[in-house]
């Protein structure tokens, strides 16, 4: 008899965003002219405090096992930031440090959910929440609007039932680039917490908003507090994406203790270095997340201007973020075979509505360089529109559509 896998294997699919990256890479390491608009990381530099911090660090030559549920250093920084943005004073037991945004919800889930156990949130969705509900046993449940992109709250209670256990929301939502509003997450804190159901604040992009917008803020409309979880890090809003370092922080300190204990028996703790630069990082000058922030927008707006120049598609102005998920249905309703058919006609990166939950749609980065955006976007105007240019250079090569 063969070696067999478990059940979990097949029924977890691959990362499609990772995916896309490691064909992308590919095709760049061949030496093809790839403009990659699929990405999830600034491609700012890091941080020098975080930089300088990792150095220092280094040079200590002491880089050990650390706390399972992060660093004091960490946890009071966290507890600064939270302060600063959330005005709520944190004590060290009600912050779990992980692996990313991405391993302190997956502990979570394995926290809270029980086998069968339904988890709603709403389409588009991060690609990730499906299969880590599955993995942890639940059952995802994908919550769709009737008019538009954007689910209302009482969408969102009407899939509601008797086995739900968590709410997860994502604002500002990749890929949606919108903001729920302040009326949207009132009613979801109130009915989530009359419910006795988890709520999770994905508020891993909320600093990465425009035109002056400010995401609500969920601890406002809180009574007790003790279902709400709010997952942060400093992926995106630092640009610090390889370094691996979330959160979550909840008043509910058997929840974050339960969360500690998947930590210590799963991967023991956090990368010493790495929980160093983070501190660092959030402690540091500010200046770098305006100057992140001030650049998304400028990308943002050079995105849209270019979008407009392709007939039939249609998109909602990114309030945060730095994704403008497109509605290319005009062109092909499957937009697994649409974003394929650019990669290899076009060599340009962008992930398939599909991923999140909702074909006929493309999500778009706008971190990539000014450049690439303008030169991406007319090369996918020049593979799709039969009213543009029949020739455009892809990379030396003049190339024709037709
Ligand atoms: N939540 C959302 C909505 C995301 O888009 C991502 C990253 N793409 C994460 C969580 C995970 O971020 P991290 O790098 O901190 O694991």
């Amino acid at each position: 008899m063969p070696v067999t896998l478990s059940d979990r294997a097949f029924q977890i699919g691959d990362s499609p965003t990772l995916k896309i990256n490691a064909q992308a890479r590919a095709l760049k390491a061949a030496g093809e002219p790839v403009i990659h608009l699929g990405g999830g990381e600034p491609t700012f530099p890091a941080p020098q405090s975080a930089v300088d911090a990792i150095v220092q660090k280094a040079q200590t030559r002491r880089i050990k096992y650390s706390p399972a549920s992060g660093t004091p250093a960490l946890k009071k920084a966290v507890a600064a930031y939270h302060l600063a943005h959330y005005g709520q004073v944190l004590q060290p037991e009600q912050i779990m440090i992980s692996a990313g945004a991405k391993q302190a919800l997956f502990n979570f889930l394995l926290a809270a959910v029980e086998d069968g156990d339904e988890v709603v949130f709403p389409a588009p969705y991060w690609v990730s929440y499906p299969e880590m509900v599955k993995l942890a046993g639940g059952k995802p449940v994908v919550v769709r609007a009737k008019h538009g992109l954007r689910v209302t709250a009482q969408e969102i209670f009407n899939a509601v039932t008797p086995r739900t256990k968590v709410i997860i929301i994502n604002s500002p939502c990749n890929p949606g680039g919108y903001i729920f509003g302040e009326d949207f997450i009132r009613e979801v804190i109130r009915f989530a917490e009359e419910k006795q159901i988890f709520l999770v604040m994905d508020d891993i992009y909320h600093q990465l908003v425009f035109d002056g917008a400010k995401t609500p803020n969920p601890c406002a409309h809180m009574q007790t507090g003790n279902n709400l979880v709010i997952i942060n890090g400093v992926s995106k809003v630092y640009g610090l994406t390889g370094l691996r370092i979330g959160w979550a922080v909840s008043r509910n300190t058997d929840l974050i203790a339960a969360m500690g204990r998947m930590q210590a028996q799963s991967t023991s703790c956090n990368s010493d270095l790495s929980e160093t630069a983070a501190a660092a990082a959030l402690n540091g000058d500010q200046a770098c997340v305006r100057e992140l922030c001030a650049q998304l927008e400028h990308n943002r707006n050079v995105l849209l201007e270019e979008l407009a120049k392709i007939p039939h598609i249609s998109v909602e102005k990114p309030q945060g973020t730095f994704y403008a998920f497109v509605d290319f249905s005009h062109y092909n309703a499957n937009s697994n075979a649409l974003a394929s058919y650019l990669l290899e006609k076009a060599l340009v990166v962008v992930v398939p509505g599909k991923a999140f939950g909702s074909d006929g749609y493309l999500r778009i980065s706008f971190c990539a360089d000014t450049s690439d955006i303008v030169g991406g976007v007319r090369r996918i105007r020049w593979a799709l529109d039969k009213t543009a240019p029949n020739e455009i250079f892809i990379g030396h090569k003049l190339v024709t559509r037709d």
